[in-house]
């Protein structure tokens, strides 16, 4: 078991749940994606994982906190490791396919990012914890 399975086992455990196969088949997929899926995309790298399963097993990972539901422009949604779990990183979205890519940015400018969102968060009042940034425009397949 990697270390990655050993903590999604402790989070499910401490939401009275079993890490089931189906379930481990759901956090590989997740894992090698390279993005947020969707269910229809989840499918295809589970191979014979029936849908229905696939939206059972998803909530109660979601529950646990070990997967999050991303909204884009999909209508169910699209699904990712937590962030906690994968390391920070943002989005590039594709308005044609919708396409979604995960993209690490370089901690130097995460921290200018951080620096810039933290005084425009000041100026209203607002505490900034964390921020979110999709990039949207047109993947590599589309242009
Ligand atoms: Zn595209
Ligand atoms: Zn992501
Ligand atoms: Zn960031």
């Amino acid at each position: 078991m990697s270390e990655l399975d050993d903590v999604v086992l402790a989070r499910l455990v401490a939401s009275d749940q079993r890490y089931t196969p189906a379930r481990r088949a759901l956090v590989a997929a997740l894992r090698c994606a390279g993005g947020p899926v969707s269910i229809q995309e989840i499918q295809g790298l589970t191979d014979d994982l029936p849908q229905s399963s696939i939206y059972r097993n998803l909530s109660v990972l979601e529950a646990a906190g070990v997967v999050t539901r991303i909204v884009g422009n999909y209508e169910f949604g699209r699904f990712e490791l937590a962030e906690d779990l994968i390391g920070h990183h943002h989005h590039l979205l594709c308005e044609e396919c919708g396409a979604m890519l995960d993209v690490t940015v370089p901690p130097a400018i995460e921290r200018q990012l951080d620096e810039a969102l933290e005084k425009l968060a000041k100026r209203s009042g607002f505490t900034l914890h964390h921020h979110r940034l999709d990039l949207v425009g047109r993947c590599a397949q589309c242009k």
